[in-house]
């Protein structure tokens, strides 16, 4: 018996098996008390912990390729960086300050001085906090946080990722992804679906589980402990249904498939599974580390970079989606009690609205450099009036077609007022199922109720359907539900003309709606809508 087996919510399929690798807590602040018995003794351990670092992250290059084995280099250089470790003994020896905290303090004064300095430095941030940690961990003599290097493919555990974590991660090392906490629609299950990692997450008790392997399966939930000597497995990841490229029920009518992509390999991904176009670019995740705002030149680069696979097909951007488990250091709000109710999505281009007038120029600018048929659409739009104000901007700068998404139930319930401004909406159905049932995407204890097939959030999309199709404009899904496709029937029954999704799910969903007639999907969306809300 190797131990207990667990389960909790699957959020990216396929079944995978290999060595645990943990991914540590946060540190934390060090205290500044009490001050050392013997300051010189203190300061006198810093200089080996920052080499020990140093020579940590330089093996790991060693063993690295590219990209990372450079950056892994020139982090090494920044352990190494004699002002660091001088300063943090001044700090010692100086102001008594104890030798973890010190090296905290020290490499926060070298981080402000770099983001003062902006561009290529202040985009070094990052690394120079990722140094501090290392090295405060040595001296404190426990794991560094975040997602440790992998030496070989693993099966990573956390109590929880963050998005830019989880972005980072290499799916040729990372052979699953397990964590305590998160939901279904969080953005860190988004992220692996889109890498194909197979992931389960609001596994209770998994922090407690002490196994060195485990056996993940990203269809059903189950997380089983595996003999360590066992083989390690990877996922199967070749795409196993047949689709022939066009978004249609089997008596031909039209539902256009699109990808949701967030940056150029995604874009590719989707090209190469079939895509028609992109339903949702979520701008954001361009600059979740970004310690500024980009200009409007890099903007338009980036933005013509995700473009350019789909020359001559329709593509939906959307602006900055800021705020709650998104937060862009550039579009912080004042601390707020309840971020996910707060100042997020179009909310920050209400107080900011000349950021949003300069990603509009940028949009503009990549959709003629790039020939996509280019469409904006705002985040988290309330009212008819909200979606207006957008519209109006959006026209203004040149964008011929400027829609919503619906992801509050107001504007679910507002949707034909909200048509009669925009050109079209397009659901979002993480968070309408989030602010519908007053459930935390992110929160593994109330998963359950995030449940896309939950009759009460399919009623909404009903009233959606209903006013596009009275409206004559189109209506598209581009939360996580769109990839299920089971559901993608009953969204299409519902009066849904697109579905967007991760690269994965574009060719089972074309297949399993092409199986259907329209009468079929109607037929399945009414039996869903009367399951018992
Ligand atoms: C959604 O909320 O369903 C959506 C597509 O937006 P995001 O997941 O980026 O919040
Ligand atoms: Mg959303």
């Amino acid at each position: 018996m190797l131990g207990t087996r667990l389960s909790g919510v699957a959020v990216s399929p396929g079944r995978a098996s290999g060595p645990v690798v943990r991914v540590a807590e946060p540190l934390g602040e060090p205290p500044r008390t009490p001050a050392p018995a013997d300051p010189a003794a203190d300061a006198a351990r810093i200089a080996p912990a920052a080499a020990a670092v140093a020579r940590r992250l330089e093996e790991l290059a060693g063993s690295a390729e590219g990209e990372a084995a450079d950056i892994l280099f020139t982090t090494a250089a920044m352990a190494n960086d004699p002002g660091l470790v001088a300063e943090a003994e001044r700090l010692v020896t100086v102001e008594g300050v104890p030798a973890p905290r010190a090296v905290h303090e020290a490499a926060d004064g070298f981080a402000r001085s770099l983001a003062a300095a902006g561009g290529y430095l202040a985009e070094r941030v990052r690394d120079i906090q990722d140094v501090r940690d290392r090295i405060v961990a040595e001296l404190l003599g426990v794991e560094p946080p975040g997602v440790p290097e992998l030496a070989s493919p693993s099966v990573l555990v956390a109590r929880d990722l963050a998005p830019a974590d989880t972005a980072g991660l290499d799916p040729a090392k990372v052979l699953a992804l397990v964590t305590e906490q998160g939901g279904p629609t969080s953005h860190t299950a988004i992220l692996a679906r889109a890498l194909g990692i197979p992931a389960v997450v609001a596994v209770r008790g998994l922090l407690a589980c002490e196994a060195e392997a485990l056996v993940v399966d990203g269809d059903t939930g189950v997380v089983e402990p595996a003999d360590p000597r066992g083989p390690v497995v990877a996922a199967d990841r070749r795409a196993a249904a047949e689709w022939n490229g066009v978004g249609a029920t089997a008596d031909g009518r039209r539902v256009r498939i699109l990808g949701n992509v967030g940056s150029v390999a995604d874009a590719r991904a989707a090209a190469e599974a079939g895509a028609e176009g992109i339903g949702l670019f979520r701008t954001e995740f361009c600059y979740l580390d970004a310690p500024s705002e980009p200009s409007v030149t890099e903007q338009r680069a980036a933005y013509a970079a995700v473009l350019a696979p789909f020359a001559g097909k329709p593509v939906v951007v959307r602006t900055l989606d800021a705020g709650a488990d998104k937060p862009l250091a550039f579009l912080a709000p004042e601390p707020e009690p309840n971020p996910a109710l707060g100042v997020r999505g179009v909310r920050v281009a209400f107080a900011r609205p000349e950021v949003l007038d300069r990603q509009l120029e940028a949009i503009a600018a990549a959709a003629a450099e790039s020939g996509a048929e280019v469409s904006v659409m705002a985040p988290m739009v309330a009212t008819a009036a909200e979606a207006a104000w957008f519209a109006e901007r959006a026209r203004a700068a040149g964008i011929a077609r400027a829609g919503v998404m619906i992801e509050v139930p107001a504007a679910a319930l507002a949707a034909r007022e909200i048509l009669e401004v925009a050109d079209f909406v397009s659901v979002g159905t993480n968070d309408l199922a989030q602010y519908t049932f007053a459930a935390d995407r992110q929160l593994g204890a109330v998963a359950a109720l995030n449940d896309p097939w939950q009759p009460a959030l399919l009623r909404l999309l009903a009233l959606v359907g209903e006013a596009a199709r009275d409206a004559g404009k189109p209506a598209g899904v581009c939360g996580e539900a769109a990839a299920d496709p089971r559901l993608a029937r009953v969204l299409t029954g519902l009066g849904m003309t697109s579905l967007s999704m991760t690269a994965a799910a574009i060719r089972p969903v074309g297949a399993t709606l092409a199986t259907a007639t329209f009468a079929d999907c109607e037929a399945e969306a009414r039996r869903a809508l009367g399951s018992g809300a």
